[in-house]
């Protein structure tokens, strides 16, 4: 049986009474944090959490704000490969790469899309081809978050072209830092280069390091691939600043004080509960405060958030859709669109300008370049409308070829 709120929160500050110090550096906080269970409470306990439900984690996370730490490593290793390997991994990579993932020693990047395979990842044409005890690698992905900063990827490849296209995929742990891959950014109209091309040429790959079984790659995918769509949908935990992980970001040595507020995952982008009272305070500032048309642009922001809250509620209890993770995604991206012409109808002419020295401290004019993101990735809007229909609706799916001919008996340059 679950703890109590009250019990929860007692012991996570009696622990971190006992266990942070201010003047500790990145990497000894979150080793602590990772082996004591706390830094991804929900998972079980054979893999470095507590089994707790996401209202209890929400308890947790509050506290290590609230004790002046930071939260767990930011990035897609927590947030993808970790509840990836607890589910599919086998007892050594929990043991070893899964807490490297929690503790922040290791970056990991999402190598699955790819020039001809994004809404039909399915279709994906890197190959891995067995030599001995290792695969080899070739191939070409696209649209990689912060490559430049990881030394290992999710990595999903073609190892049986003979089978049906969902069914000759493998899943690996992939070495981003070995001869023969080529990391090559793409900027973005924010003005940075977050993400990138991944070129992998010859690459080794050790058999030890699949994740999930030999040509099971699919469902291993998937289940990365509904832990985003979940953790985009919750629109990022907006609690507890966290660090970029791994050996490239050179946070580690750092004290933990240098990182204290800085805003996790979803919180810049406006999905976080914050953006409301946000866009309240930048409205009184700006006197828009008693405009008509704001005025009911947060409101619909405000119910939209507690509808969200609300669905999330019926699925911890049980009651959930099928399609929740795909509705909640569904509406953070409405929600960051809404977003985006609120705060720009407050800051007006402002919106033309960048930088922190501009009405919102640049907040609102960041979000309006971002804002087209989230509708794409982690599958786009019509995908996951696609999926809802089909998964939750039993509407019948888009006609396409038969799902048992091989891989390389389907038509290319085609929908595979
Ligand atoms: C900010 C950002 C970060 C990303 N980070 C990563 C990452 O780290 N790793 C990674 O692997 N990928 C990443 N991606 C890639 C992302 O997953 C793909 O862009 C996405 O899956 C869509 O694929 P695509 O770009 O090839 O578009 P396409 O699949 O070519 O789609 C083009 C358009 O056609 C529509 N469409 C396609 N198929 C259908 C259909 N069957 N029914 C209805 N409409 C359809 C789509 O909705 C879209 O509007 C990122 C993307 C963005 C924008």
């Amino acid at each position: 049986m679950l703890p109590s709120s009250e019990e929860v929160r007692a012991e996570v500050r009696a622990w971190l009474a006992e266990n942070f110090k201010p003047e500790m550096t990145v990497g000894d906080w979150w080793d602590v944090l990772a082996r004591s269970g706390y830094a991804a409470p929900t998972f079980p306990e054979d893999s470095w959490g507590r089994g707790y439900d996401r209202v209890l984690a929400g308890i947790v996370s509050k506290e290590i704000d609230a004790a002046g730490a930071i939260g767990p490593p930011s990035g897609l290793g927590y947030a993808l490969a970790a509840p990836t390997i607890a589910r599919h991994g086998t007892e050594l990579q929990k043991q070893t790469d899964l807490l490297r993932i929690l503790n922040g020693q290791d970056a990991w990047c999402q190598l699955f899309s790819e020039p001809g395979a994004g809404s039909d990842l399915a279709g994906l044409q890197a190959k891995a081809e067995k030599d001995g005890d290792e695969y080899i690698v070739n191939g070409q992905k696209v649209w990689t978050s912060t490559a430049q900063l990881c030394n290992l990827g999710m990595l999903i490849a073609r190892t049986d072209s003979n089978l049906p296209k969902h069914v000759g995929i493998t899943y690996f742990k992939f070495d981003m830092t070995q001869t023969g891959v080529e990391v090559r950014p793409l900027k973005e109209m924010t003005g940075r280069a977050m993400f990138n091309e991944v070129f992998m040429d010859d690459c080794r790959v050790h058999a030890d390091d699949i994740i999930g079984g030999y040509n099971n790659g699919w469902a291993v995918a998937n289940t990365t691939l509904m832990a985003e769509r979940s953790s985009l949908g919750s629109g990022g935990s907006g609690a507890a600043g966290s660090a970029f992980p791994g050996p490239m970001a050179g946070h580690l040595d750092k004290p933990v004080s240098d990182f204290v507020g800085q805003v996790r995952d979803g919180g810049t982008t406006g999905g976080g509960m914050g953006m409301v009272d946000r866009l309240i305070a930048l409205a009184r500032q700006t006197n828009k405060n008693t405009d008509a048309v704001v005025r009911q642009g947060i409101a619909k922001l405000y119910t939209m958030q507690q509808i969200g809250n609300y669905s999330a509620l019926r699925v911890r209890g049980g009651d959930g859709s099928a399609a929740y993770a795909n509705i909640a995604k569904l509406m953070m991206s409405d929600m960051l669109r809404l977003n985006r012409e609120v705060g720009n109808q407050v800051i007006g002419a402002d919106g033309m300008l960048m930088g922190v020295d501009t009405l919102s401290h640049g907040m609102v004019q960041e979000l309006t370049l971002f804002s087209p993101g989230p509708s794409i990735y982690g599958g786009s809007d019509q995908v996951q409308r696609n999926i809802i229909g089909e998964r939750a609706l039993g509407l019948p799916k888009e006609p396409g070829p038969d799902k048992t001919t091989p891989f390389n008996e389907l038509m290319s340059n085609a929908t595979r």
